[in-house]
């Protein structure tokens, strides 16, 4: 038999979607595993949101949309993004995708030619790289300052001539950490004096804690290069609808646009409704889930820190990003065999040495693995 596609080969499974299959798997054997593993709110979508995709299932919305989506959801993501996010947003500059994973893989298809360079600042989520490998671009990684997560000027050590684009995530997964206008500033510098895009994952932007979110596109005239990818997933606890969408210039939507049409044609269109009401809508669901993510950050946090353990700032998302020192991953293959707690080994993030657990559980599962972890004791 002739060889399979060498490119896809030399990319990696997905390492948060393999752990949590692996604990689901145990779940299954009746082992009593507690997942701090995958990033996934553990709330229902809200009622209305429900609702609003029920009727327009029983409307009859059950046919192709256009392509990009339709057109009063990307009216409301246009309004969105110019009231909430401080840059101007028409409806055709925006895409609406399967989930924000699919945006960044259509971001990456537009922009890269085979060799181009994307910097990627790490610890950082383990979709990017295989993005950009499947796009036939090459990952160069910058690693941030581990005490303060910010970024400085060390980062311009990374560019050169082959740097076609940056990859920004704040508040970022896996580390919690939330950028700066220092950060966000040095960012834009070097992509206006580089010539160089960025893609600005935003998709945390609700869950930020006592900081405050800044858009890239925000930045001078960044929205001119930058490709801003959000969804609904993490906002509004609609995982399992696959709905995300990316804001552009018109330029890059046209040729995202063509990788949609040839590959899933469009998000699915009733669940579009749904996004519709959740972003026209009553907000109240958000700040309830967030004020929730904050009471189990701070109780996580802090029993993490009495046991000993370094954290990072965890100012948004909902990850506590732990330095255990040592072997991550025979940590965490400890932590999940012998105290049934699964979470993700930092060196999935390219962080070797710490370990994320999500804090998108309930308390009671929380104070649980707490106990768990604590008993079991540092290596
Ligand atoms: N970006 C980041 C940083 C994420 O953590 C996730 C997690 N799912 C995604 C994008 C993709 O989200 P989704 O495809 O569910 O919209
Ligand atoms: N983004 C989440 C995580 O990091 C969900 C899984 C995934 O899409 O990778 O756990």
């Amino acid at each position: 038999m002739k060889q399979l596609s060498e490119k896809i080969a030399a990319v990696a499974p997905s390492a948060t979607l393999s752990i949590s299959d692996k604990a689901k798997k145990m779940q299954r054997e009746g082992i009593d595993v507690i997942s701090l593993s995958i990033g996934e709110p553990d709330f229902d979508t809200p009622r209305h949101i429900k609702d609003a995709c029920i009727d327009a299932l029983n409307r009859g919305e059950t046919h192709y949309s256009p392509s990009n989506g339709i057109p009063e959801l990307l009216t409301a993501i246009s309004e969105k993004i110019s009231s909430e996010n401080h840059f101007p947003c028409r409806p055709d500059q925006v895409i609406v995708t399967c989930g924000a994973k699919d945006a960044i893989y259509e971001a990456m298809e537009a922009v890269l030619n085979p060799g181009d360079e994307t910097i990627l600042i790490t610890p950082a989520w383990v979709s990017y790289e295989p993005c950009v490998q499947i796009a036939g671009g090459k990952v160069v990684k910058h690693a941030i300052n581990e005490k303060t997560f910010q970024l400085d000027d060390s980062l311009l050590e990374r560019v050169n001539t082959k740097t076609k684009m940056i990859v920004v995530n704040s508040p970022s997964n896996p580390s919690g950490a939330v950028f700066d206008t220092n950060s966000m500033k040095l960012v834009a510098d070097i992509c206006q004096d580089y010539d160089i895009y960025a893609i600005s994952d935003e998709i945390y932007e609700k869950l930020v804690y006592a900081k405050e979110h800044i858009s890239l596109a925000a930045i001078g005239d960044m929205a001119e290069r930058t490709i801003t990818i959000n969804g609904f997933s993490k906002s509004y606890a609609m995982t399992g609808w696959r709905l995300g969408y990316a804001v552009a210039p018109v330029e890059i939507i046209r040729q995202m646009s063509k990788v949609q049409q040839h590959s899933v044609s469009q998000a699915v269109t009733f669940a579009m409704w749904g996004a519709v009401a959740a972003l026209k809508g009553d907000q109240r669901c958000v700040v309830e889930m967030r004020t929730e993510f904050d009471r189990r950050r701070k109780y996580i946090l802090s029993e993490l820190n009495r046991m000993g353990y370094e954290t990072a700032p965890a100012e948004g998302a909902f990850y506590a990003f732990v330095n255990v020192g040592g072997d991550d991953v025979q940590t965490a293959t400890r932590w999940l065999e012998q105290g049934h707690v699964a979470v993700m080994p930092g060196s999935a993030f390219y962080a070797p040495g710490w370990i994320r657990l999500s804090y998108a559980t309930s308390m009671e599962k929380l104070k649980n693995a707490m106990d768990r972890i604590q008993k079991l004791g540092r290596n």
